[in-house]
């Protein structure tokens, strides 16, 4: 397959997408003022810890504190190691039970970590006290003192070779892991990246001992487009300029990929369609065949087929392009036959080897829908590149002018309750006003007789289309008392009472906080792509291991 890499670095905002097979499949984007922190080296103090999640907070400085689940962290007196011999990347267990937060972490302590996984929403960010460093050929771990080789370098005797330059160089106290650029990769390359991560992590320990303040920033990654090339270009990549007035993404179309990578609406070649609802539990794809439901029985079930397998490729590069995360839950279109099912099934796992996140999927279910989770260290695109709605506050929809309009009209005779003035001034966005004036004046006159104010209306062009007010005008004059109706709806609604102050449990203001951790982060999910080439990477959590694909 043809990669090509596109960067795009503006005064505020770089961008790098990523081609394969005439298809973007990945879009990066690092702004000036908000610098991604995932790979940086923390000094932070632990401010919280809790048994009960058997977790930490520490504060690392930035908005929200850092989550530190106990499986991630490895005090100076651990002696956690690397195997690369015991095969598929299963994890070793340390025998013995594992360590108790509480009993390896206390209120206060300063720890070196690193950002595991972006702040995401109201989450804080995850870390983790098992540092690794990524150079172009190697990935530097710290903390154990051996050498692993990429599982997806094959090869016996390529993968002695490359062990043993390794070791040659290698301070004894350093472990390496070769990832799987190296194949092939001369000594003299290897080397001088042993060099550089050894330098780096010279200066690295320099820093933490001369940092007075805490929490404090160690060291952060290189920005994104020296990222892309140290870990996408390939081993002699061809890097040409691009001068010409119209800008790349422009040319290379890749604008017009964005703009619908955003949008809810995918249109598929056979004409069926999928439609994106991102909502905050999980993401919902919808198949749809569209205007083309040519034929019956069998052929309408082959339609259906085509379209199906269609519709899963175009969802796996839509995850991956968007970088949807979480529990994501396929609609596909019924169908009738199950080996057709298990087809589309194979198909969809088939497209997402391609996929360097972690993905888990179930099987059909009985009212054909798939659901999957998929792993990601950093924020979806719309995310990245958009602001809930201000008009409708994310809703999507908004209460029609019919609707305000007869909230006014009940609210008038309250708000002659409580407002002296002769007249009432009632304003609002122009779409209500129209109704108000228009089809439902004649009502409009009723109230004003019923509740013996002058009432007056604006139409207020700068106002949203929900919003409205009710002013009081003109001389003083008596307030209107309730109709009887109006108590008795009063009452008909019970007042919600206030909660006392000592139905806050301590349980409950930690789970507030918790709310930054929440359930899909307390696994281990520091799948970076780089640790995906580890071998015998240690501390997976256990079902990492039952995924179908990895
Ligand atoms: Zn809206």
């Amino acid at each position: 397959m043809r990669n090509e890499i596109f960067v795009n670095v503006g005064p505020r905002e770089t961008r790098v997408a990523v081609r394969e097979s005439d298809k973007i499949v990945e879009l990066h984007i690092e702004r000036s003022n908000e610098r991604g922190v995932v790979g940086g080296i923390y000094k932070g103090r632990v401010t919280r810890v809790l048994p009960g999640m058997q977790a930490a907070f520490v504060d690392i400085g930035l908005e929200r504190a850092g989550f530190l689940y106990v499986g991630d962290y490895r005090s100076e007196l651990d002696d956690a190691d690397l195997d690369d011999e015991n095969g598929g990347g299963r994890s070793r267990r340390r025998s013995g039970p594992p360590p108790q937060i509480e009993d390896v972490l206390q209120e206060g302590n300063e720890v070196v970590v690193q950002v595991s996984k972006e702040p995401l929403g109201t989450k804080g960010a995850r870390i983790t006290s098992r540092i690794s460093i990524p150079g172009r050929h190697l990935v530097l771990m710290p903390w154990v003192s051996r050498v692993g080789v990429s599982r997806r370098i094959e090869g016996d005797r390529e993968r002695r070779r490359l062990r043993a330059i390794v070791e040659k160089y290698r301070p004894s106290e350093l472990g390496f892991i070769v990832r799987t650029v190296s194949h092939g990769v001369s000594e003299a390359d290897i080397k001088a990246d042993i060099d550089y991560l050894t330098n780096l992590w010279t200066e690295i320990q320099k820093r933490k001992e001369a940092i007075r303040e805490v929490p404090a920033l160690i060291h952060c990654e290189p920005s994104l487009h020296l990222r892309v090339l140290r870990d996408m270009a390939s081993p002699r990549p061809r890097i040409s300029y691009y001068s010409h007035p119209q800008p790349l993404f422009d040319a290379w179309k890749i604008e017009n990929e964005i703009e619908e990578g955003l949008g809810r609406k995918v249109w598929l070649k056979s004409g069926g369609y999928l439609i994106f609802d991102q909502g905050e539990a999980l993401t919902a794809v919808d198949v749809n065949t569209g205007r083309y439901t040519g034929g019956r029985g069998r052929n309408l079930e082959d339609t259906i087929l085509k379209t199906n397998l269609e519709a899963v490729r175009e969802i796996v590069h839509q995850l991956r392009f968007r970088n949807l995360g979480g529990l994501i839950i396929l609609d596909l279109i019924d169908m009738e036959s199950a080996a057709n099912r298990d087809k589309v099934y194979r198909a969809l796992a088939e497209a997402l080897r391609e996929d360097k996140a972690k993905v888990n999927i179930l099987k059909i279910s009985e009212l054909g829908l798939i659901e999957m989770t998929r792993k990601r260290t950093r924020e979806s695109l719309g995310q990245q590149l958009c602001d809930s709605c201000p008009t409708c506050e994310g809703k999507g929809y908004l209460q029609s002018s019919q609707t305000i309009s007869n909230r006014i009209f009940r609210d008038l005779p309250k708000a002659a309750t409580y407002l002296h003035g002769a007249t009432l001034r009632v304003q609002a966005h122009p779409s209500v006003t129209q109704i108000l004036l228009g089809e439902a004046v004649e009502g409009l006159a009723k109230v004003q007789t019923r509740i013996g104010r002058e009432l007056a209306v604006e139409a207020m062009p700068s106002f949203q289309p929900e919003q409205y007010e009710i002013v009081s005008e003109g001389p003083r004059v008596a307030l209107l008392a309730p109709s009887v109706a109006e108590i008795e709806l009063q009452f008909d609604i019970a007042p919600e009472p206030l909660p006392l102050e000592e139905d806050f449990t301590e349980d409950e203001a930690k789970a507030e906080d918790l709310d930054g951790a929440s359930a899909d982060d307390t696994d281990a999910d520091t799948d970076t792509g780089i640790e995906a080439e580890l071998a015998g990477a240690p501390a997976t959590s256990p079902e990492d291991e039952d995924s179908p694909i990895v």
